[in-house]
């Protein structure tokens, strides 16, 4: 079976930087599984898989607009040390949940001084040219509910309660 619109496709991949460091991937785990079409994954990636079949593997190269997008410096902000009350130490690299406009976001501490803490709400991988190495591992028809739902239910996808 090809993959095509409203397929569940399982993907077995491995996602590096242009430096080649590994930054994700499913080895040791279960396929990551998504509904082709719904925008469940990356486009760049979802585009690359387009009429792929079980057993194929491929190297797909996602530049940033086509990937996590471009880096926004507005969402860079330096921040009161006073909003971080209750936080006993704090260090570059550390996350914290932010309420914004658009709802929580993830930003990540990026430099601590004295009075003032800088944070960063871009996506960890925005800016950043993506190689993945995928195999397909399945591709199969989706049922109604998760057409529904718009994405996979089941192994390597969404479980509901
Ligand atoms: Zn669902």
């Amino acid at each position: 079976m090809k993959i095509a619109h409203e397929k569940v496709v399982s993907i077995h991949y491995t996602l590096t930087d242009s430096a080649g460091a590994v930054l994700d991937s499913s080895s040791g785990s279960q396929p990551l599984a998504y509904l082709h079409g719904f925008g469940n994954i990356i486009p760049g990636l979802e585009n690359a898989l387009e009429g792929k079949a079980t057993g194929d593997k491929l190297s797909v190269t996602v530049e940033p607009g086509e990937g996590y997008g471009e880096r926004d410096e507005g969402l860079v902000q330096a921040v009161p040390r006073s909003a971080f009350k209750g936080v006993k130490e704090l260090a570059p690299g550390m996350q914290f949940q932010a309420q914004g406009p658009q709802g929580t976001r993830l930003v990540v501490v990026t430099q601590v001084t004295e009075d003032i803490v800088t944070v960063d709400a871009n996506h960890p991988l925005a800016g950043q040219t993506l190689h993945f190495e995928v195999e397909v591992s399945e591709v199969r028809d989706a049922t109604s509910e998760e057409l529904e739902h718009g994405h996979v239910h089941g192994p390597g996808g969404h479980h509901h309660h």
